[in-house]
């Protein structure tokens, strides 16, 4: 446990560095970078260890596994945000238990999770995942149908429409990634000018946090940076391990 938490304090501690590194070098205010901690595939002890140091953001991506975490750490002032794949029978405990839902791409998913948000809540903040890299497989609204989906989203009563999210293709080199991560900051932009303004910029992960805050990033997600590298799930259960263990 100590060992875990000076490795983590470290880790945040180089990564905050990295953050304002590029936040300066882009001119802007490192406060102006919001750090969601990813914790998926990561333990409650993990998470507890790097909220005592400071870090009181964490995105989790498995509502199953994100709810025994949760439970675990209720007595924590944890902001927790769904990060991952939003299946519709897993709409109620997603908006039952979360401060933030990032991959919003259906309207059906947001009407369940405005109707199933509680009153003593304050309003879902969500971000509309955009398939930023048009790749067929992704997921995400394309640009082109991002205004209509805004719009529908903002009528939402128990939704609050906060900002994008989007996932580049990996292994890029640095230009594309700056390609990809200006061209969602251009269709806020576009937004903004169509009456849609939204304050958050949800994009950038361990590998390509830098570029992603060059061009306009306001809220980081990041993970193995933090923690460490994932255990791969299949080869944990091959090995009949406990991946949460
Ligand atoms: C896992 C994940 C991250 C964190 O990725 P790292 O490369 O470990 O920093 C960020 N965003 C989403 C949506 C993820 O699924």
């Amino acid at each position: 446990m100590a060992t875990i938490e000076n490795n983590l304090q470290a880790n945040l501690l180089a990564l905050r560095q990295r953050i304002a590194v590029a936040a300066h070098a882009g001119g802007r205010d490192p406060a102006d970078v919001a750090l969601v901690a990813v914790s998926k595939t990561f333990s409650a002890a993990a998470i507890a260890a790097a909220y005592s140091c400071g870090q009181h953001a964490f995105g989790e991506n498995y509502v199953q596994e994100a709810l025994a975490k949760l439970t675990a750490l209720q007595a924590l002032r944890i902001e927790w945000h769904f990060i991952g794949p939003i299946q519709s029978n897993k709409t109620r405990a997603i908006a039952e238990n979360f401060a933030w839902v990032h991959g919003v791409e259906r309207l059906k998913i947001a009407e369940r999770l405005s109707a199933a948000r509680p009153p003593h809540l304050a309003p879902l903040q969500i971000c509309i995942e955009v398939n930023i890299g048009g790749e067929r497989s992704k997921s995400g609204v394309a640009p082109a149908d991002t205004m209509a989906f805004a719009r529908a989203i903002a009528r939402l009563p128990r939704l609050q429409l906060r900002g994008l999210m989007a996932i580049p293709p990996a292994c890029e080199s640095v230009e594309q990634q700056h390609l990809h991560f200006g061209a969602l900051r251009e269709l806020k932009t576009q937004l903004a000018a169509g009456g849609i303004v939204l304050d958050t910029l949800s994009m950038g992960m361990s590998a390509d946090l830098e570029a992603a805050i060059a061009e306009g990033a306001t809220l980081v997600r990041v993970g193995t940076a933090i923690f460490g590298a994932r255990p791969d799930h299949a080869s944990a259960r091959a090995a009949n391990v406990n991946p949460l263990e």
